[in-house]
């Protein structure tokens, strides 16, 4: 911890950029105490370390200090130190009493009360769920920051991100969502945007880096992101997907492959109109072809030509697979407005695009034409061929 009090009640912030030789002088002359406990803690100044406080024995604030790393401290520091250089009201270890929590660093800005996480350890995901809930609840701003050496690019524009990196996503008062991370040791802001998953592990991303005293409060909560998805890219991995999917040893009891199996569908021969991105897809957990086959298999399979779809329809049979466990939702505790239903209407948007639907009002569709299955490999590709040549833009446009 970095923060405590004296016994005349002065509080001293290590946040601050003290001198070894000033803090000697104060730990000759004074006590300090735990500005949550009261209990008695001691002034760590060593040459290796970052300099901070520490309980003497196991205490009853444990939840808030312990396994409070290195670089966590020194991660906190800087953070607290940009953000009173850009003369923003911050106070660093705030105590809220009322709700028991205390975030790495509050800070007020344009209005806003945001709660600063900076996060280096794997915090169980109920405990970060229920801290960021009582945030919101309490009219915090939770931000979350994960540290850096977190994050592991795969390829030049695919990550490999886990639940816990998933419970950092925020969103921009647009809507763009991306995690922020930093890094103590490189003084690194590292942004990851433009996330559209493609299966429960991985995603196509953007990461964009910012040394930290190139990058500005609004440039942390509101960053721009332009980039486009490579679809030939896409397209690959989802036919890497297919086949690691058939692959594994436990196929016989993948509910899914024996669905489609059982309905006489070849996994090799779905119809280029199944596995597609959307900019929501990560707010499913299940990979987009695995949900975009259950929508064809429980809605539009069975309908013909100038048949209706109610938005009613949709979502019951979506309720139906979660319910089942076919489709596992994520958990995005920060993101409050966002519902995973969104990434179903964004696909029926592209159907809609391509021709296949056709919108009515605000809670039907009707369908223009069926989807075609193909029988061969070689319908198979030459529909896909023919399907990425009149979709692309559509399907890459943000
Ligand atoms: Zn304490």
């Amino acid at each position: 911890m970095l923060t405590a009090h004296t016994r005349s009640g002065k509080k001293i912030n290590l946040g601050y950029n003290y001198k070894k030789e000033t803090l000697l002088y104060f730990r000759s002359k004074e006590e300090f105490f735990c500005p949550i406990c009261g209990e008695s803690v001691s002034l760590k100044l060593g040459d290796q370390r970052i300099f901070h406080f520490a309980h003497k024995q196991s205490s009853s604030c444990s939840e808030f200090y312990e396994n409070e790393t290195i670089t966590h401290m020194e991660g906190k520091r800087q953070l607290y130190q940009w953000l009173i250089r850009q003369r923003i009201p911050s106070v660093l270890e705030f105590y809220d009493k009322e709700i028991g929590q205390r975030p790495d660093i509050l800070f007020k800005f344009k209005e806003k009360k945001y709660a600063l996480e900076y996060q280096c350890s794997s915090l169980p995901e109920n405990a970060f769920i229920k801290r960021t809930k009582t945030y919101l609840k309490n009219e915090y701003h939770p931000l979350w920051i994960l540290s850096s050496n977190h994050i592991h690019q795969k390829k030049l524009d695919i990550i490999s991100l886990s639940n816990f990196h998933y419970l950092f996503l925020r969103a921009t008062s647009s809507g763009n969502l991306y995690i922020p991370s930093y890094c103590p040791e490189k003084h690194l802001f590292q942004l990851v945007g433009s996330i559209t998953s493609y299966s429960i592990k991985n995603a196509f991303a953007q990461t964009s880096q910012y040394p930290l005293n190139d990058l500005k409060i609004e440039g942390l909560l509101e960053p721009i992101s332009e980039h486009h998805l490579n679809l030939s890219s896409w397209m690959s991995e989802i036919e890497n997907f297919k086949f690691n999917l058939t692959r594994h040893p436990v196929k016989i009891q993948n509910p899914f492959l024996n669905e489609i199996y059982t309905k006489n569908l070849n996994l090799f021969l779905l119809p280029p109109e199944i596995g597609l991105p959307v900019p929501h897809s990560l707010t499913i957990q299940t990979a987009p072809i695995i949900w975009q086959t259950y929508l064809f298999l429980d809605v539009l399979a069975g309908k013909n030509p100038n048949d209706l779809i109610t938005l009613q329809e949709i979502k019951a049979h979506f309720n139906k697979r979660i319910r089942r466990k076919d489709i596992i939702i994520r958990n995005l505790p920060q993101l409050v407005q966002v519902t995973p239903l969104l990434a179903e209407m964004e696909y029926l948007q592209h159907l809609v695009r391509f021709g296949i639907l056709i919108r009515k009002g605000n809670t039907e569709f009707q369908v223009q034409r069926k989807i075609t299955i193909p029988r061969s490999n070689r319908e198979r590709e030459e529909a896909k061929t023919l399907f990425y040549q009149k979709n692309t833009r559509i399907l890459t446009e943000k």
